[in-house]
């Protein structure tokens, strides 16, 4: 049976997929397999396994035994055929690019991405002569006009950062896949609870597993997620050599994370609705921005493509600009001033006073980053104590 075709419902999935006993002692909890290299038996088991005729671990940089047990959990989380797990989610996000780019290609990028992500494709790719355009895919003509002969690929986040905006997956998919051009989609902000990129199309999945997946704040760690050549070829080609592998006791951490990943996303999604629906209430507050409010502009798609609820990432416009965003930064106590996201904790941050104080208030605008606007990662406290801790910092 196919990941696609599981009848198990999510949570069973989360715990159960790709674990089975361990075959020697019957535990149950993967085993944390440290050793780089494996045996190979005799010259003729070696030769077999080199040849690709036996599947058998060689070496870990090529794969181990515990990364491989959160591959499959992943892998059957997302609906795909096979993933990859990696050294962080940058590592996932450079791997699967060079999977797909070579010298004289193209690529097409929304706009609203993780800004690591931006500076990879203009810096590293640009170096390398591979161009990247980047439009406002919230509107899939934007994507379909920048498309050239050259174009092999379309990258997306929905919800992207730092508005949370959406991209309508299947009409981009539609679009991509009659110029043959490959779609990766950064689901990191979604996760599979509530969103399935592949069911909408998409050919790759990618995350940075450092946030929901792992869900603790203790691990660095990303994914790639797609069809099995695609996998095979990311892990044979870039991964392998430039080796930005996940290393084993990430992946123990990780497995330890996704068991709960579900039962978590349901509770931050049902906190951060919860706060947005507060927050766009408040007088200290001029704009809210959640998926999962009828006032966001594209509610309506946010229903049809996030089937689960609407995510943990709440955005927010301060009426006070930037004294008003650095007050409520000193006045919280729940919620920790840090970046990061997907933690059990609460975390806030106000760009204009801390990330992007150094960048000039021209550009910062042009990113959408808006004197007073706040991004909060919402835990899975009380929701009444988060309610209470923003109050007092808003005064
Ligand atoms: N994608 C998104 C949406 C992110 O928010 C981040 C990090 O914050 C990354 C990718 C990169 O992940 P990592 O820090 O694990 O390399």
């Amino acid at each position: 049976m196919s990941n696609r075709d599981s009848t198990f419902g999510i949570h069973t999935t989360a715990i159960h997929a790709g674990e089975s006993p361990d075959p020697v002692t019957g535990a149950l909890v993967p085993p944390l397999h440290l050793a780089t290299t494996y045996h190979l038996g005799t010259a003729e088991n070696s030769a077999a396994i080199f040849a690709g005729e036996k599947d058998a671990f060689i070496y870990t940089r090529w794969g181990n035994p515990t990364v491989a047990t959160f591959e499959r959990k992943v892998a059957a989380l997302e609906h795909a055929d096979a993933a990859l797990a990696t050294a962080s989610g940058m590592a996932a996000i450079s791997s699967a690019l060079f999977t797909i780019v070579k010298a004289g290609d193209h690529i097409v990028s929304a706009n609203a991405i993780y800004p690591s992500t931006y500076h990879l494709m203009v810096t590293q790719f640009g170096s390398l002569g591979i161009d990247t355009t980047f439009v406002d895919a919230t509107d899939p003509a934007n994507v379909q006009a920048a498309i050239r002969p050259n174009t092999k690929l379309v990258y997306l986040e929905t919800p992207g950062n730092p508005l949370l905006t959406l991209c309508d997956l299947e009409a981009i998919a539609v679009i991509a896949r009659a110029a043959g051009v490959t779609t990766i989609c950064d689901n990191t902000f979604a996760t599979p609870v509530n969103q399935r990129p592949l069911d909408h199309g998409i050919d790759v999945v990618i995350h940075s597993a450092t946030k929901y997946f792992c869900g603790h704040g203790d691990a660095v760690g990303g994914v790639v997620a797609g069809g099995k050549a695609f996998v095979e070829r990311c892990l044979t080609e870039p991964l392998r050599y430039f080796g930005g592998i996940m290393a084993p006791f990430t992946a123990y951490l990780m497995l330890r994370g996704t068991a709960t990943l579900p039962l978590r996303v349901e509770r931050h999604n049902a906190n951060a609705l919860r706060l947005a629906q507060w927050l766009e209430q408040h007088s200290a507050i001029a704009r809210v921005s959640y998926p999962g409010l009828p006032s966001h502009p594209q509610h309506a798609l946010a229903k049809r493509q996030m089937t689960s609820g609407f995510g943990g990432m709440v955005c927010f416009e301060l009426k006070g600009g930037v004294e008003a965003g650095a007050r409520l930064m000193n006045a919280v106590r729940v919620c920790s001033l840090a970046v990061s996201l997907g933690d059990t904790r609460s975390l806030i941050t106000h760009p204009a006073s801390t990330t992007h104080s150094v960048v000039s208030r021209e550009a910062r605008l042009a990113q959408g980053v808006t004197d007073g606007l706040v991004r909060l990662s919402v835990g899975l406290e009380d929701v009444e104590d988060l309610v209470d801790d923003l109050d007092a910092g808003l005064g």
